[in-house]
């Protein structure tokens, strides 16, 4: 491992050691649990929107590191934001794993970028995308009801 791929690696073991907005919501919410067979990862993400704005993110589950820091790494990155940036993000991250996105283009990505390395090992790819493809499932569910 050289020194970056080293970084990288503490980051990702700290979000799994100290995970950022894991819980549950309390009161309407929308959510979304998937599973990542192959690994045996589970993923629930929790969302709580206000007007445009994701007001509340959280996640619980089980699984892989790697699977529970990208999970605490995109709780991070949305929460606050708006739908519309968290769906450019998604799609960051997704290019970021296919390889192409340029290296500036990443730093919005934040912590998540330490993910990066994942591309190389197809095998884990759905571990670290279990989270957004959850995250993107509760945003589809409350656009199609009354925002709340
Ligand atoms: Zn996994």
């Amino acid at each position: 491992m050289n020194e970056i791929e080293e970084l990288y690696q503490d980051i990702i073991l700290e979000h799994y050691q100290t995970p950022r907005n894991k819980g549950t919501i309390i009161g309407p919410h929308s959510e979304s649990v998937l599973y990542n067979p192959l690994c045996g990862d589970e993923v629930k993400v929790e969302v709580k929107k206000d007007g445009d704005v994701i007001k509340e993110v959280v996640f619980s589950g089980r699984g892989c590191a790697l699977s529970q820091a990208a999970a605490s790494m995109m709780t991070e990155l949305v929460k606050g934001k708006k739908v519309e940036e968290a769906v450019q993000l998604k799609e960051k991250f997704f290019s970021m794993l296919k390889g192409s996105a340029e290296d500036e283009e990443l730093v919005v990505l934040g912590d998540a970028q330490a993910l990066r390395g994942v591309s190389k090992h197809t095998a884990r790819i759905k571990c670290v995308t279990l989270a957004w493809e959850a995250l993107e499932k509760c945003l589809e569910r409350l656009s199609n009801k009354a925002d709340r």
